[in-house]
Order: structure tokens, then C-alpha cells, then sequence
């Protein structure tokens, strides 16, 4: 299907000669082109900068600012920069057309025009305008779509905080840091008390609601932009903190707590209290060479561990 290019498309015509202005316009709103005239370059450059028309025909000689001049001005603004500039002039020397281009048109024609070639021209640079238009859409989506996919790609979707692989692509990362500047790090393993008499209870969709919370109390919890809050596994939550020494990261560990705690999520079939609670194991270390985060981890689990023997809703400490 043949698309009218022409119909919809606005056209500024500068010219300082009326009676030029006046041929060029009949010939376009003949097209049904929508089209705007200027008389000089200043209110050319006013126009365009305003009404961003998606083409401009643009006459050479006129006083003050040339056409040369206009189209160099045209084109350092980024607002009108892509606007497509075709000279209409009756310049016809080789040095001219040159110069046109290297100002920044896409096209030269010479006066006095023919109709067929100057309509031919315009359809031309109006079909290219439109096609880097439709290109320029699919780039910012396609961009935003890719955005969005790297993000999904790192977050728990249940919770919306990380995931394990942007976890462990963190805590890498991190544990690098911290053998290069010798700055200690500090993690952060939290585990929900009697989860799964809690999903007993109120069944899965309440169980799940509940984790949301929970991940919710410990980001609000933790404060430092550094700090990463990550699920770990099903109940289980990783908050990483770097540079962070091993009482810093205890101080985070009480804050989670609390928050949690002021959140009063009941929790009837607790054998330790009535309403949702945390077990926490905390990790702390300066990184070596010779270690690996694995073993960070496994601190924090059998940290965690003895809280749960310890009666759980406390918190252990490692140091390794
Ligand atoms: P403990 O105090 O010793 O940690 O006991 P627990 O019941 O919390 O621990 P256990 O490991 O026995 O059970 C964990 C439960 O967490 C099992 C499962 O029902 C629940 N769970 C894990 N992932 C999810 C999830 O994505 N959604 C819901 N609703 N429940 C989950
Ligand atoms: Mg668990
Ligand atoms: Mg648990």
C-alpha cells in the first residue's frame, strides 16, 4: 500500500522573495501538505525551533542570514538538527552546491523548479525522515525492553530483591574489593522461624504475602547504598554489607529485628511467639586470597544454625 507521505507532513518554506514563497506553497497544499512560511532566516530558525516541521525548504540568498548561515545554526541545535534542510535557490554554480552540502542539506534544487522533480525530491527526504523516525522508536524500546530484561534477570520476583545469581555475582565482586583494600565484610543470613507451620496455617498465597513483608522489613532496615538485600533460598534472606566490621554488621542485624517486629505479623503456630520472627547467623572477615566466599556463607549457615539450637529469633555470630 502506497503511503501519502506528503499528507500530515508540515513543511517550512523560507524564502525573503513572497512572490517564491507563494509558488512553492500552492504546489505543496496542492499535495495537502501542511505548510508554514518564513521571510528571513531568524524567524526561520524560530519556526523550526517551535513548530519542528518535518521539512525545511530553504532559499540561499536573503539579507542578513544566509541560507548558508541559517542551515549551520539549524544544525548545531540539537532541537532542529534533524529536521531535513533541501536548498531551493537559483545558485547553480558547483561551489554552491557544495557548500549546501557541507552545511548540512540533504538536497539542492535550483530555481526556477520543476514541480514533478522538486515533489520527487521532497518524497524522498520525507520517506528517509520517516523511516529514521520508525528506527529511533524501535532503538528506545527495544532498549527499554532490554532495560527491563536485566533487571528481571537479577531480581526475585516474589520479593523484589535480588536474586541468588545477583547475589553471588555481588558477593564476588565484593569479596575482590575487600582483598584489594584489605575492608572487612560482613553478611547477613536471616531465616524465617517455623515458615512452614506458617504455610500450614494460612496456606501458600498468605505464605508468600508474609515473605514479601518480611523482605520489605529488611530493606527498610538496611540503610547503605552498598548494602545489598538479596533472597538466599525459599525463607531464607542474604543482606551483604561491605565494609562493614563485624559490629556494624550486628547493628544492621538488631535493626532488622526491630522492623520486623513492629510489623506484627501474627503467627498463631509459632512455638515462640505469636507473631512472625527471624533466626540470624552474621559472617564477618577481612577476604583473602586463600578463601572464598563459600566459606563466608558457611560461617553465616552454621552461625544461623546455632540460633536455631540456641531457640531461634537471635542472632550468632562468626568470625572467621
Ligand atoms: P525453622 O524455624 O527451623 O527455620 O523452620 P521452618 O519451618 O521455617 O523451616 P523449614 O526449612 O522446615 O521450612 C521452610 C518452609 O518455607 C518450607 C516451605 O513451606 C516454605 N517456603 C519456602 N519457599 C517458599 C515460598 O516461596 N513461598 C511460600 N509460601 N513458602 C515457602
Ligand atoms: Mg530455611
Ligand atoms: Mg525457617
Amino acid at each position: 500500500m502506497q503511503i501519502d507521505i506528503f499528507h500530515r507532513s508540515t513543511i517550512l518554506v523560507v524564502d525573503d522573495t513572497p512572490h517564491n514563497a507563494r509558488i512553492v506553497y500552492k504546489v505543496l497544499t496542492g499535495k495537502n501538505c501542511e505548510v508554514l512560511i518564513a521571510e528571513d532566516g531568524r524567524s526561520a530558525l524560530a519556526v523550526a525551533q517551535s513548530e519542528h516541521p518535518d521539512l525545511i525548504l530553504l532559499d540561499i540568498m536573503m539579507p542578513e542570514l544566509d541560507g548558508f548561515e541559517t542551515c549551520e545554526l539549524l544544525k548545531q541545535n540539537e532541537e532542529t538538527q534533524d529536521i531535513p534542510v533541501i536548498f531551493m535557490t537559483a545558485l547553480s554554480d558547483l561551489e554552491s552546491k557544495v557548500r549546501g552540502f557541507e552545511v548540512g542539506a540533504v538536497d539542492y534544487v535550483t530555481k526556477p523548479f520543476q514541480q514533478k522533480e522538486l515533489l520527487a525530491r521532497i518524497q524522498t527526504h520525507l520517506t528517509i525522515r520517516n523511516l529514521q523516525r520508525e528506527l529511533l522508536i524501535q532503538k528506545t524500546s527495544l532498549e527499554k525492553a532490554n532495560e527491563e530484561l536485566k533487571r528481571l534477570a537479577i531480581i526475585d520476583d516474589l520479593t523484589q530483591v535480588a536474586n541468588r545469581r545477583r547475589l553471588e555475582d555481588y558477593l564476588q565482586q565484593e569479596w575482590k574489593r575487600g582483598i584489594r583494600e584489605r575492608i572487612s565484610l560482613g553478611i547477613i543470613l536471616c531465616d524465617i522461624d517455623f515458615f512452614k507451620q506458617y504455610n500450614d496455617t494460612y496456606g501458600h498465597v498468605v505464605g508468600d504475602q508474609c515473605l514479601k513483608q518480611v523482605a520489605q522489613a529488611i530493606n527498610q532496615a538496611v540503610k547503605r547504598p552498598a548494602d545489598l538485600v538479596a533472597r538466599y533460598g525459599g525463607e531464607e534472606f542474604m543482606v551483604i554489607l561491605p565494609n562493614t566490621p563485624l559490629e556494624g554488621a550486628l547493628k544492621v542485624a538488631r535493626d532488622i529485628q526491630k522492623t520486623l517486629h513492629s510489623f506484627k505479623i501474627i503467627h498463631e503456630a509459632s512455638q515462640i511467639n505469636q507473631h512472625i520472627t527471624l533466626s540470624i547467623g552474621i559472617a564477618n572477615t577481612i577476604p583473602e586470597n586463600f578463601h572464598q566466599p563459600i566459606t563466608l556463607i558457611k560461617a553465616a549457615d552454621t552461625a544461623l544454625y546455632t540460633a536455631k539450637q540456641n531457640g531461634r529469633n537471635c542472632i550468632v555470630t562468626e568470625y572467621l
